[in-house]
């Protein structure tokens, strides 16, 4: 029996659906469980046509969100998603930048006021599960932080008591994309060196001079979901977003190589109302 079950996952921008609950959502799709989608901002400041960074002068914020507005609702089909909510904030850009400061940027609004807002979708939706970030965004977007904040500010509304996860990475993996992402690095160095191109600082993938751990102990994992019959969904949802991927690792790898690769999606529980007691394949445990 599955037609009680709701799921509902509180994401940053256009893109984070897919990336860290991509397989996930089309997987509870297939078993015909209803799905929700709240994403809190339009992503703004995301690349625009032409791979045109956020910080270039010519960069157009509003076009970027209507670009991304449409390559999220294909990716909300690629996924089977039931509904999605935008909260419709602006994007707050990275940590430390000017967008920071504008006041309808997502960062900047209150948490009470967005909570309120996303528990009226928690009340009318009752998802006995719950997926969104911890208290680092995973990464330390402020974005991310912020879902990370309404979402526990929204649950203390609720009448009932919702499992919620933080989406996670296994320790164990975290070492082996990293690998990847220096190695990745190196190449990208020594192909523009090549061509003439010295870089002073180069981008990798994510900050690793962030003060916390992006990697979660293997031991600490609580549902580990095998996502390996639906990872070509998974890689039809990230594709959609074109304008943000198109150059990202996964695009890189193929399909292929994604398909063998991304077979798991990890999460950690930050609420247990039913005691539930080591790492499980079904988000869903003790709901069925
Ligand atoms: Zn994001």
């Amino acid at each position: 029996m599955t037609d009680h079950l709701t799921f509902l996952a509180v994401h940053a921008h256009p893109d984070d659906e897919a990336s860290s609950t991509g397989g996930l959502y089309r997987r509870l799709a297939n078993q015909g469980v209803r799905t929700v989608l709240v994403t809190c901002t339009n992503g703004e400041f995301g690349d625009a046509p032409g791979g045109v960074k956020p910080d270039a002068d010519h960069h157009d914020g509003d076009e970027v969100a209507a670009i991304r507005k449409v390559e999220l609702d294909a990716a909300v089909e690629a996924l089977g998603i039931t509904r999605l909510v935008r909260l419709g904030y602006r994007d707050s850009g990275m940590m430390g930048w000017p967008q920071n400061d504008d006041p309808d940027c997502f960062w900047s609004t209150p948490v009470d006021v967005a909570a309120a807002r996303l528990a009226d979708v928690l009340a009318e939706e009752r998802p006995q599960v719950i997926v969104t970030y911890n208290e680092h965004g995973f990464y330390g977007h402020p974005d991310h932080i912020q879902a990370n904040r309404i979402t526990l500010a929204a649950i203390k509304l609720l009448d009932y008591e919702p499992t919620l996860y933080f989406n996670a990475i296994p320790d164990s993996v975290m070492v082996v994309w990293r690998e990847r992402w220096a190695a990745e690095e190196r190449e990208k160095i020594e192909e523009d060196a090549k061509r003439g191109i010295v870089h002073e600082e180069v981008e990798s993938g994510p900050p690793d001079e962030a003060e916390f751990e992006m990697g979660t102990p293997d031991d600490k994992i609580d549902a580990a979901i095998d996502i390996a019959d639906v990872t070509d969904a998974k890689f039809d949802a990230l594709a959609a977003h074109h304008s943000q991927v198109a150059d990202s690792f996964w695009m890189k790898m193929g399909r292929e190589q994604f398909n063998q690769v991304m077979r798991t999606e990890w999460f950690v529980r930050a609420t247990n109302p039913l005691a539930l007691d080591g790492c499980s394949d079904d988000i869903f445990v003790g709901y069925r």
